[in-house]
């Protein structure tokens, strides 16, 4: 079956301006190298269309979802508005040259519901939406380039739109989904885990291995903050130690896995060291999670922080999810992980498993 790959031309007006780390021709970029260098008769391409504001109520408050569309508006009009920081820290003021940022955020909503919807009625196995994965934003407030968590709209609109019970959301971007954990946090129906540097060391300073959820979701947010250089190694272990039992043992009817390529060890906002054949592997390990659920999967894709390397990231982790092999050469000088990176990602895992083990038969 052919993947479908979600896409829009307007994807690229999510673009916070001059200077900033997030501009949107890393969109365009992709799609040009992804038709480049990829076999096109394995996907089929959907043109993604903005999200209702009732699919944004699943998440956000009413008034945010308004502040967000004026905001943006008047901002682009180089007005300043007073109080914007109630709802969004500085790095989501945009900046001179950015683009429509209200209606692509929304637009990337729109894009990662229909993702889930096509793939929950199983019109395919596997779909891919650009853009999505904007998961530092909660209820109220925008953060660290995310406007709206389309994320969370997805998972949420899947438990309503179908009854879904058993979601589980994989996040391996190299920040902690502080946005889509927040929102889970007392919601056994959705395992989260989250796989990120440690957050003593990178924004948003959130995701210890502590932070199990709380109430009816205690042991169903798992969190696993990664040594600083950790690399395929310390990835792998991880998938083969807590996301893989875990998969098995919660049996999701489907996987929602987010992040771009910001965990490469060339990126240039992180301290990871993941190779692009770490990011295949990746792939290869959700794919194999979601035997459990008929392969129903959903990727979400819009982080990575060199340029050089966003394509060739994003494009190996769909093509690990695929079972393709296909591989690409380094653009830059690689580093072996260290033995001592090792170490401290197996000190991790068990650490993560004694705070879990009461929850997770798989981990004890
Ligand atoms: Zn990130």
């Amino acid at each position: 079956m052919k993947a479908a790959l979600l896409y829009s031309d307007n994807l690229a007006q999510y673009d916070f301006g001059q200077g900033h780390p997030f501009r949107g021709d890393r969109y365009p970029r992709f799609r040009e190298f992804f038709r480049a260098n990829l076999n096109q008769d394995n996907f089929e391409i959907i043109e993604s269309s903005p999200a209702s504001d009732e699919d944004l109520m699943l998440v956000h408050s009413e008034e945010y979802i308004h502040f967000v569309e004026n905001f943006y508006r008047i901002q682009a009009s180089g007005i300043d508005v007073p109080g914007a920081y109630r709802f969004l820290s500085g790095d989501n003021i945009p900046k001179p040259g950015a683009g429509n940022l209200a209606q692509a955020a929304r637009l990337i909503c729109g894009s990662s519901k229909l993702a889930g919807e096509i793939v929950a009625e199983g019109r395919y196995e596997k779909a891919i939406a650009l853009g999505g994965g904007m998961h530092h934003a909660s209820r109220e407030y925008g953060e660290g380039f995310c406007i709206l968590n389309d994320v969370a709209i997805c998972t949420l609109n899947l438990k309503k739109k179908y009854g879904l019970e058993r979601i589980l959301v994989l996040d391996t971007d190299a920040h902690a989904g502080n946005g889509t954990a927040h929102t889970f946090y007392d919601d056994p129906q959705v395992l989260f885990i989250d796989l990120h540097q440690d957050p003593r060391t990178i924004y948003p300073g959130k995701g210890f291995a502590h932070e199990i959820g709380r109430g009816e979701g205690k042991g169903y947010t798992v969190n696993i903050p990664l040594p600083l250089l950790a690399g395929y190694d310390s990835y792998n272990l991880v998938m083969e130690e807590i996301a893989l039992p875990l998969s098995r043992e919660f049996d999701p009817q489907i996987i929602i896995r987010n992040g771009g390529s910001d965990p490469h060890f060339a990126d240039e906002l992180t301290q990871l060291g993941l190779n692009l054949k770490g990011f295949h592997m990746i792939g290869e390990r959700v794919r194999e999670m979601a035997r459990v659920c008929q392969g129903k999967e959903v990727d979400l894709l819009c982080s990575g922080y060199n340029l050089e390397i966003l394509p060739l990231g994003w494009s190996s982790l769909i093509l690990g999810l695929m079972d393709i092999h296909q591989e690409f050469a380094e653009p830059f000088p690689e580093h072996p992980q260290g033995k001592e990176v090792f170490i401290k990602t197996e000190e991790v895992v068990a650490e993560v498993k004694r705070n879990l083990q009461e929850y997770w038969r798989s981990l004890g």
